[in-house]
């Protein structure tokens, strides 16, 4: 856990600056991120001073992530100075204040067509920066703003706005015969954020053009921020920018100056990755909030209709439905829930008694083999997949029982890994055709397939024609045949998890325990590092045989739920109809079983 500074004294406040990412973020955290008295970690909030309150180190993920989009920008850059040439300059590195500086003289310079790391001037609570400016001209003395981003924003088709990277200005623009435009939201408020900047300082172009280039770097994608409908029904981005601008900079106001909070916290899927969850968690438990077990819109709902807490919400009973809407309520907050209300009460029900799963169906499904493979993969980034792990169970095919692990400790990214991929591929087909030759039939598991997925066809496509690299359309055959089958789903189907679907979550009710307490996702990135002396200190073997555990674990864990959700162990976890209220709360009859009573498992089937 990162460490923080004392209470101590708490700043004056100072003027609220808020960059383009604040329009996408939870209102909550942009008022953490400007209290003064709000808990604080490094990259966290640029405010100074803290609570008392310790928050998690940052995702070592997240900074892979960043690292590898500030190498994507640099190469653009360097793209645009060798295809511009004279017409481009680049901000030199330095200050804010400084950059801003040299952002003007660039801009002034009519020799200047396009500028690199501008950094715009603050101003109406704004601050930010563009990869790339690109001057309007003809009569028009403005910029276009031009950002890069690190994924894709266009899907193959037609009618995305293009033009060439060595002409990245919209009098080049064409409609795109191979490219329809990704439309992320992100990349357009801040496009929106920008244009607004350049405005301010007198440097707006007359059209409301913005570009962005993704992951591809092959062309610019151009909006036209000021036509409709834009990410809001009926709104234009420029529309749907200001009006969340407003808002973030009130709420911010509101925090930095000691205001009313604007922005309570409420779980939503943005809290999964927030380094302020450990904050707004505490809070939400001490008021028992609903949001802690239907989240998002639906807790906007409950709440419209009186239901603030799990407790009031545990005793709803389903058949009744939903109170009216309170006075206050408006129609959006009063509206019908997304979620079965029977669901959600019982998911209220087992968060109060502590219930780890609630079965959905009578008895949970998951297709079985003769032959049972479970498969678990571990990635570093997107730089490569440096472990597939495999533990092979069922009928004998002449092959060893039990865990192995197809890896390379070359640092990713490396050759080596189609090696690695290519004997993993190989042990895969053999036994698929072991089992074949016996007319057994062969079932392969993962937990949640995208990951491995993502990787089964980046390695074909990486590697396509090194030695033993499948073709693509055999990748493919296996994805989409009964042979490969995604667990996850099948959780989702069988059960409500009051804590989460993560493996981590769900397999401790089957009995599996990891042998490392340590294991995580983020802490297996950090072992990797240490691993293979990624920060320049020498390999870990240590840590190769930490990581080799943990991937067996996973595996194991595979294997130990699918098999605990085709047995009559199974039946020992609560149906959904099985819960009931509190003995004390109202409706709850007293002769049936009660959540609480369902704290220990037992056959209800
Ligand atoms: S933890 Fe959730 S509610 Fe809190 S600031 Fe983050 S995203 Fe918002």
């Amino acid at each position: 856990m990162s460490s923080i500074p004392d209470g101590g004294s708490v700043p004056a406040p100072g003027a609220v600056l808020l960059d383009a990412a604040v329009t996408t973020r939870c209102r909550r955290r942009v008022h953490l991120e400007h209290d003064p008295a709000a808990g604080r970690a490094v990259g966290a909030t640029g405010v100074e001073g803290a609570g008392q309150i310790v928050l998690p180190e940052p995702d070592p993920g997240v900074e892979m992530r960043v690292a590898d989009a500030a190498e994507h920008r640099a190469q653009l850059a360097a793209r645009f100075a060798a295809d511009l040439v004279d017409a481009y300059r680049r901000v030199p590195d330095g200050r804010r204040s400084e950059r801003v500086e040299a952002t003007r003289a660039l801009l002034a310079d009519p020799a200047v067509r396009a500028v690199g790391a501008a950094e715009l001037p603050p101003d109406e609570g704004r601050r930010g920066h563009a990869e790339l400016l690109v001057r309007a001209g003809g009569d028009d003395a403005g910029w276009y703003p031009v950002i890069v981003v690190r994924h894709r924003v266009t899907d193959p088709g037609t009618g995305a706005l293009t033009s060439p990277l060595d002409r990245p200005h919209p009098s080049s623009l064409t409609v795109d015969p191979d490219r329809k435009p990704r439309a992320v939201s992100r990349d357009v408020l801040r496009l929106a954020h920008l244009h607004r900047m350049l405005a301010a300082a007198g440097l707006g172009a007359r059209r409301a053009w913005g570009g962005v280039v993704g992951l591809d770097a092959d062309c610019v994608v151009w909006t036209d921020l000021a036509a409709g409908p834009g990410q809001e029904a009926g709104r234009s981005p420029l529309d749907t920018y200001d009006r969340r601008f407003a808002d973030r900079l009130a709420v911010a106001t509101a925090a930095r100056t000691g205001g009313p909070a604007l922005a309570e916290p409420s779980r939503i899927t943005e809290c999964r990755r927030c380094p302020w969850w450990p904050v707004c968690e505490s809070e939400l438990r001490r008021a028992d909030d609903v949001s802690l077990v239907v989240r998002g819109e639906d807790a906007l709902r409950l709440r419209g209709r009186g239901i603030t807490t799990v407790r009031s919400l545990a005793a709803l009973d389903p058949r009744q439905g939903l109170p009216a809407p309170t006075e206050d309520g408006d129609e959006q907050v009063g509206g019908e829930l997304t979620a079965d209300l029977r669901e959600a009460v019982a998911l209220a029900r087992a968060w109060r008694a502590d219930v780890p799963l609630v079965r959905r169906v009578r008895r949970p499904e998951v297709p079985r083999g003769a032959v049972e493979v479970d498969v678990d993969m571990e990635s570093l980034g997107e730089d490569g997949a440096y472990l597939w792990g495999v533990l092979l169970s069922g009928v004998d095919v002449g092959l060893d029982h039990g865990y192995r692990g197809f890896v390379t400790w070359d640092p990713v990214p490396t050759r080596d890994e189609a090696r690695s991929f290519a004997a993993f591929w190989a042990w895969l087909t053999d036994v698929r055709r072991r089992a074949a030759e016996r007319g057994l039939s062969f079932r392969s598991y993962c937990y949640n397939e995208q990951a491995e997925n993502r990787w089964l066809r980046g390695s074909v496509e990486r590697f396509a024609g090194e030695p033993g690299i499948p073709a693509a359309a055999e990748v493919e055959a296996f994805i989409a045949s009964d042979e490969w089958i995604d667990l996850f789903p099948a959780v989702s189907t069988s059960f409500l998890c009051p804590h989460g679907k993560g493996l981590k979550r769900v397999a401790p009710s089957a009995g599996f325990g990891w042998r490392d307490p340590e294991a995580g996702g983020e802490n297996s990135m950090r072992w990797y590092r240490r691993a293979v002396g990624l920060d320049g200190e020498p390999p870990e073997p240590a840590m190769r045989d930490r990581l080799l555990i943990y991937n067996e674990d996973d595996v194991r864990a595979t294997h130990a739920l699918r098999t605990w959700m085709t047995s009559d162990a199974v039946l020992a976890v609560p149906h959904l109809d099985d819960l009931r209220p509190d003995p004390g709360e109202p409706g709850a009859p007293q002769d049936r079983v009660s959540a609480a009573a369902c704290a220990a498992p037992r056959p209800c089937g």
